[in-house]
């Protein structure tokens, strides 16, 4: 059984105590254990202050652009290995474990080739300056700078190396340092990811440290130059956002959590269509991935009355190809859930969603693993606007005029995928759920190459408003953001020329 470390302080930590036990989702084997016991969580932020963050800040941006690519290069060299830990640990198939650990890559060399068109000044310019008074001379401008703290990063179970590396890229290169702290139960890729990193000696001292085990008092320690981006379930999100400490020292706070995505067909769109296969496909495609366990996942199945029945039909045929079983075997297209309590939980949502189940059963699959089929729920209860079912679970509704009504009641989420050709239909919708989304996937299949709406694409922002838990990451250069400081400099405009000689991100 590997011992995962915690990497604080310059050094690796195998922590004291009991140990949590990490294991194969598909066989229950144990192949790991974690322990944070006896880590000073307080030294670890301190050492990532004073030595991470002036390192990375002497760099510029296209030096810690070239640290991103490293990075990149480190986790392409090893991406095998990356995505069998994937399989084991996450009971990914070998399909689920690729989007993690390529879309972690993709996500850093996007954020390094974003770098040099930042410049090399220590600031960015936020806007155009702006003449205050009657004589230019007058000059306001607006600035970013990164702040001086440490960004603790806390990530959910289900995209250990895209949940690592989306997060990092941005804040190493907004020149921040990093302490990340993956979900123990599938922490073994983003533990290899650190040991790529630490081995390589890629980023300078105190840049990035790695927490495996209980967060403990971690998010105690956290000042006003601190930030903290969580991604994880909404309840946990609640908890952070509300401690004492986040209170008093304003720490800036960003939460990824949960989502009732939905996927809209237009009232225009004919069964056997091409937007309706595709849809059908997109569909299927969000329920099984990674077991159903993504936060974009399509939930919401929000369909016209007059092809609700034919829609079903569909969904029941292409989930029955689906075949479930053990990820290591190739012809296994959905693995398990990740853990003996998340399965727990799908199977009790499930039963609370009520309705009645047009595919699928919410018994476990085998005796050993935690196996559950694709289950399509037809008319669920009020329930499926309030409470995410974490698994391959979809619920089918049908609308008769309003879809955005309904789209709507789920009260902020993370996507919504608009499926329709009827231009009227689109600016209504689009127009009625967007204040809801973070985004909006428009379904079109003359769109070639479109990895569909539960795929995201760091030029884009992810994250969304109330239950998606009122967060935003990526988009490019907007996700810098969160990790700099924007502050209005206001007096003469030559001397706010030379001081900021900077470019806008
Ligand atoms: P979780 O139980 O809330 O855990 C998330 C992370 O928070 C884990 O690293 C966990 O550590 C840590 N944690 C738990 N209690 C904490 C505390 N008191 N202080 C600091 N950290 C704490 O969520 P999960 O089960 O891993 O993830 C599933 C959920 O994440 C789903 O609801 C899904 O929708 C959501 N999600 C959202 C996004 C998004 O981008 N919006 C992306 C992925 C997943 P331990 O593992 O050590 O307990």
């Amino acid at each position: 059984m590997i011992e995962l470390r915690s990497y604080v302080c310059g050094s690796w930590s195998a922590g004291t105590g009991a140990r949590q036990t990490l294991v194969n989702p598909a066989t229950e084997a144990p192949l790991a254990s974690a322990s944070s016991e006896g880590v000073d969580l307080g030294a670890a932020l301190q050492y990532a202050r004073e030595k991470g963050g002036p390192a990375l800040r002497a760099l510029g941006f296209a030096g810690r652009g070239a640290l991103l690519r490293a990075i990149a290069d480190a986790m392409q060299s090893s991406r095998d290995e990356l995505i069998n830990l994937g399989i084991a640990n996450g009971g990914n198939t070998r399909s689920d474990a690729k989007f993690d650990v390529d879309g972690a890559i993709g996500t850093l060399l996007a954020y390094a080739e974003l770098a040099p068109t930042l410049g090399e000044a220590r600031m960015l310019t936020d806007g155009e300056g702006i003449q205050l008074g009657r004589s230019p001379r007058f000059h306001g401008q607006h600035v970013l700078t990164p702040r001086r703290g440490v960004a603790v990063h806390v990530n959910a179970f289900n995209f250990p190396a895209w949940g690592f590396a989306e997060k990092a890229a941005v804040a190493l290169l907004a020149g921040m340092p990093v302490l990340s702290k993956p979900a123990t139960s599938s922490a073994m890729v983003a533990h290899r990811i650190a040991e790529l990193i630490v081995e390589g000696k890629i980023l300078p001292d105190g840049a990035l440290q790695l927490l495996v085990g209980r967060p403990r008092d971690l998010i105690e320690h956290l000042g006003a130059q601190d930030v903290l981006a969580f991604t994880g379930s909404g309840d946990t999100g609640e908890l952070i956002r509300a401690m004492p400490n986040i209170i008093k020292h304003s720490v800036r706070v960003n939460i990824e959590a949960d989502s009732l995505n939905a996927a809209v067909l237009g009232p225009d769109v004919e069964p056997r269509s091409d937007m309706y296969e595709l849809f059908l496909k997109e569909v299927v495609r969000d329920m099984t991935q990674k077991a159903g366990q993504k936060c974009t996942a399509i939930r919401r199945v929000i369909v016209h009355g007059g092809v609700a029945e034919e829609v079903r039909n569909d969904l029941a045929e292409l989930l029955a190809v689906v075949k479930v079983g053990d990820p290591a075997e190739e012809e296994t297209k959905m693995g398990p859930l990740a853990t003996a309590s998340q399965l727990a939980d799908a199977r009790e949502g499930v039963q609370r969603l009520g309705g009645k189940l047009a595919f699928g059963s919410a018994a476990p699959v085998g005796s050993k693993g935690f196996f559950l089929s694709p289950i399509l729920v037809e008319g669920p209860g009020a329930v499926v606007h309030e409470r995410e079912v974490f698994g391959p679970i979809a619920s089918l509704i049908a609308y008769k005029e309003d879809p955005a009504r309904i789209v709507a009641s789920g009260n902020g989420g993370l996507v919504c995928s608009i499926y329709s050709e009827d231009q009227e239909f689109l600016d209504a919708t689009v127009a009625e759920v967007a204040p809801f989304h973070g985004r909006i996937y428009l379904g079109h299949p003359k769109v070639e190459l479109s990895p569909g709406p539960g795929t995201v694409l760091p030029q884009l922002v992810h994250g969304g408003p109330g239950r998606a838990g009122g967060g935003e990451e990526l988009g490019g250069p907007r996700g810098l953001a969160f990790y700099l400081q924007r502050t209005a400099l206001e007096g003469s405009r030559p001397v706010i020329a030379k001081i900021t000689g900077a470019k806008q991100p």
